[in-house]
Order: C-alpha cells, then sequence, then structure tokens
C-alpha cells in the first residue's frame, strides 16, 4: 500500500471533547489532523446539555485512569478554565454547604443498611457547571476556531473507515475523501464510534476487554417535584443498592426544565435529555442506570446493550421508543394513548415533553427490558422517593431504552497508549470517560504522552 506524501505527526479521529482537547494540547508542538464524520465538532457534547462535572469522581473513573484525585482537580479545573475563556456561564453548582448539608441529613434518615452492610441510598454532592443545549455548541465553534488558529487542521464530513499500520511505518486511515499518514494516532470515536472502532483495534491488535455497561431508562417528572434539590445540586447523584438483588444504579444526567430527547444509535432509538439554558420546560428528566458486568456464558457487553436496545425497540412497534406511567407500572399494567393523560388516574398533572406519538409507543416496559433490571429501575425509583416522596407519582412517567455503550475497556499506560505502539484512545468510546469533562480531561492526557515520546512534554 503506498503511503500518502504528507506525514502528519498525529491524526486524532473524532472532534468531540476527548479529540478537541488532544488536538489543543498538541497544537504548538505538532503537526496535527482532526478527522470527523459530522458536520461540526464537539461530537455528542456540542449537541448536549453540556453539563460540566467538576468534581473528580464524576465521569472519570480515577483507578482507570491511573491518576491522583488531587491531579483530577487541577486538570479539571484546567478544563473548566478554558470552558470559562470562550463563554461557558460563571454559575457553579454545589457550592452551598449549608444546604447540601440539610440534603445530606436527609438522606442519612432516609436511608437503610443492606443485608451487606451499606447504606440503599447515598447522595454524592458534585460542582457542576450547565452550559444548556443551546450554548454549549458556541462555546465548542468558539475553542475549535481558537485550536484551528493554531494551526490543527479539521476535516469535517470525513468518516474514517479503517486504519493500517505499515511494518515500523506510519498509520494509514482510509476514508472516502482519501488515505492520510500519520506517526502518531489518537482515537476519539465517542460511543458512537465505540463499536466501529472496537473492530478496527482488534484488527490492528490491540487488547480490548469486556466492562460494565448502563442500561436503565429516563424518567420525568414535574418541576416542583425535584426543583428543592436541583437549586443546590444541577445534576444530583444519587447512588443505590436495590433491595431484591443487590445491584447498584444511580440517577444521571438531570435536567432540571428540560427535555426528553431522542438519540438514534445504529439505526434504533435510544432515550436521552436535554435543558436549554434561555428556556425552560415544566418538567425535569434524569436517568436511573443500572449497571450490568457479564462473567460467563457471555462476556460481550455492547453485544448484550445492542440487543436489549433492538427488542425494546421492537416491543414499541418496530423502530420506537416504549413510554409508561409510573402508576401503570406499579399497577402491573400497560400505558395507553387513550388513559396517558388521564385526569381520573392522576396523569394530568405532568405533560411528558415526549408525548406518545411516532417513535413513542405507550406500553409496558417489564416486556421490553430483561426483569432484572426491571427490578432494579422500580425499587430505584421507590428509594429515591423515600427522599423526595413527588418522584413516585403516577403521572411520572418512565422512557426505555436509555443504554451508555462505553463497555469496552482498553489496556492502556498512564497516558492512553496501547499495546501497539503511538496508537493512543481517549474519551467515552473507549470506556475512559463519561462526559465532557473526563472525555476533555484523557485528550489532554493521551497528548501529553505523544509529547513526552517527542522529547516536548
Ligand atoms: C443527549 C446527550 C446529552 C448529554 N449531556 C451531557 C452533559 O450534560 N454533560 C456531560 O458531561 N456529558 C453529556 N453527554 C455525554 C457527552 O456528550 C459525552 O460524554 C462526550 O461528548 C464524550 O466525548 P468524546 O470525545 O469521548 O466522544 P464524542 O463527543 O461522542 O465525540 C466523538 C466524535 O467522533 C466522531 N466519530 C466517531 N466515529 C468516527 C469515524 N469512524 N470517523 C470519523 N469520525 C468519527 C463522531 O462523529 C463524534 O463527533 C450527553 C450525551 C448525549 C447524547
Amino acid at each position: 500500500m503506498n503511503v500518502p506524501d504528507k506525514i502528519w505527526d498525529v491524526i486524532v479521529i473524532g472532534a468531540g471533547p476527548a479529540g478537541l482537547f488532544a488536538a489543543r494540547t498538541l497544537s504548538d508542538a505538532l503537526s496535527v489532523l482532526v478527522l470527523d464524520e459530522k458536520t461540526r465538532t464537539g461530537g455528542a457534547g456540542a449537541m448536549t446539555d453540556g453539563k460540566l462535572n467538576l468534581s473528580p469522581h464524576i465521569g472519570l473513573d480515577l483507578d482507570e485512569l491511573r491518576i491522583s484525585e488531587e491531579e483530577a482537580r487541577e486538570r479539571i479545573a484546567r478544563i473548566d478554565d478554558v470552558f470559562l475563556e470562550h463563554g461557558a456561564d460563571p454559575t457553579v453548582y454545589g457550592e452551598d454547604a449549608e444546604r447540601i448539608a440539610l440534603w445530606l441529613d436527609r438522606v442519612s434518615w432516609a436511608r437503610r443498611r443492606t443485608s451487606k452492610g451499606e447504606w440503599d441510598i447515598t447522595l454524592l454532592p458534585a460542582r457542576q457547571r450547565h452550559m444548556g443545549t443551546d450554548l454549549a455548541y458556541r462555546v465548542v465553534a468558539r475553542i475549535t476556531e481558537a485550536v484551528a488558529g493554531k494551526g490543527v487542521e479539521f476535516l469535517l464530513r470525513t468518516k474514517v473507515e479503517d486504519v493500517f499500520l505499515r511494518d515500523r511505518g506510519p498509520f494509514i486511515v482510509r476514508t472516502p475523501n482519501g488515505r492520510f499518514a500519520s506517526r502518531y494516532v489518537v482515537a476519539a470515536p465517542g460511543r458512537e464510534g465505540a463499536y466501529w472502532f472496537r473492530e478496527v483495534a482488534r484488527s490492528l491488535g490491540v487488547e480490548t476487554r469486556y466492562g460494565a455497561i448502563d442500561i436503565g431508562c429516563r424518567v420525568e417528572v414535574a418541576l416542583p417535584v425535584y426543583d428543592e434539590i436541583t437549586q443546590v445540586l444541577y445534576d444530583p447523584k444519587f447512588l443505590f443498592i436495590t433491595p431484591t438483588h443487590g445491584d447498584r444504579t444511580r440517577t444521571f444526567c438531570t435536567n432540571p426544565g428540560g427535555r426528553v430527547r431522542v438519540e438514534i444509535r445504529n439505526g434504533c432509538r435510544l432515550v436521552n435529555g436535554d435543558a436549554l439554558k434561555k428556556r425552560k420546560t415544566g418538567n425535569t428528566n434524569f436517568a436511573i442506570l443500572n449497571t450490568v458486568s457479564m462473567t460467563e456464558p457471555i462476556q460481550d457487553t455492547t453485544e448484550m446493550g445492542r440487543k436489549i436496545m433492538e427488542f425494546a425497540n421492537f416491543w414499541g412497534g418496530g423502530d420506537s421508543l416504549v413510554v409508561q406511567r409510573w402508576g401503570d407500572l406499579t399497577e402491573g399494567r400497560r400505558s395507553k394513548a387513550e388513559t396517558f393523560h388521564s385526569a381520573g388516574l392522576g396523569y394530568d398533572k405532568m405533560n411528558p415533553t415526549l408525548p406518545p406519538g411516532p417513535g413513542v409507543t405507550p406500553g409496558d416496559i417489564s416486556f421490553a427490558y430483561p426483569g432484572r433490571i426491571v427490578d432494579n429501575l422500580r425499587e430505584s425509583l421507590l428509594l429515591l422517593s423515600r427522599v423526595i416522596p413527588g418522584v413516585a407519582h403516577p403521572s411520572t412517567t418512565v422512557y426505555v431504552p436509555e443504554i451508555k455503550f462505553y463497555d469496552t475497556k482498553y489496556s492502556t499506560d498512564r497516558h492512553l497508549e496501547t499495546n501497539v505502539a503511538n496508537m493512543f484512545v481517549a474519551g467515552d468510546g473507549v470506556g475512559k470517560s463519561r462526559g465532557i469533562v473526563g472525555a476533555a480531561l484523557n485528550g489532554m492526557l493521551a497528548a501529553e504522552g505523544i509529547l513526552r515520546k517527542e522529547g516536548k512534554g
């Protein structure tokens, strides 16, 4: 195979937060080409709610990254500064120690010990900034402009199809717009490209293993139900240990005054949520996620997630989310279009932001999802209702499938270099982060690894 004339120092695959921050860190020192199949940079992070998690235990796994809490804090502060410099809202949630203490007190009264001696519900306070879906993309556009201004080249609408490695030669990156060569690759394909990249990585000899997958639902409640806590903690992190199975679940991605959204993944519909900065709805949504690991006879959590996603869509009528009122779920009956807003059942109290319609089918999530996961999701909401009683109102609405595909893990060194020399990985798609700031931190680490190898670190 011929090597293209120009050999870049680094090709970054994916212009999400991981790829952008990798490119930003490399920009002064090396020639960098960023390839992304989308028409804009920022990846999933640009068109999302833009909550910046500023606490080291959220959105990253310190053990997986092998960094200390102190180092994570210092890096998160640097990343936050970049977002602030480029126009993120200066308000930070989760700093009112007195009101947080009141919430922790409330949780301590509501929780009980499980048979293994752990607490069944815990609140993990976190500092957060909120950019909003309507403003996050502008902040990302300004960061991209600054990075491009330092000489990084961005090639958008360019899907990477394959990556090859010649003996001792450069990496060859194949796209429909031609082939590109580089001495290093940073692969930051996000959850969207995770499955594709796993196959590419394996063909290059990169070692991967299966990690846990998060499978859950999106819950939507009336704004006043959750307002009291989201004014203090924008995205409150409750951790649960479920009574029947002793499994771990947690709340995730809370959007006060937000909207439930559809996310298309590999031709299937997933549910997600976001909030605008300037225009609020009368509802709040959040996810409850169940962390699932598998041992035998199968370990492939990605494949399992895909099958659950496909089956839930099938149960929705072929290509649809399943939505159910909490009142119907607890009474053991399916939701129906005719009764979805029934005043007699109390369903008129909350108007879902993603009501039944094309692509959203009222039904029964206990048919659409595996039994153990449904048990865990139901029990988590009941545990939460001990602290915030209104969440278990009959009008509360539950949507599936919500699945987070960051389950394939890559064996890397401290700087995210894989066992294949000069092949670095970063971000959600390679199981190293679960959020914008975590992904950005990954990008920085990978870039610093390259700079060190070049004697420039
Ligand atoms: C609706 C929604 C709301 C969210 N809200 C929040 C939030 O409030 N706060 C938060 O911290 N996180 C949020 N997230 C998660 C957040 O967006 C991700 O954690 C983050 O973007 C991960 O960054 P990344 O760089 O690893 O991947 P991504 O942002 O997914 O970027 C990966 C990029 O790689 C590109 N790519 C993939 N494969 C290829 C290929 N073969 N060729 C070329 N390009 C490719 C993709 O086009 C994409 O642009 C949300 C996600 C969604 C979907």
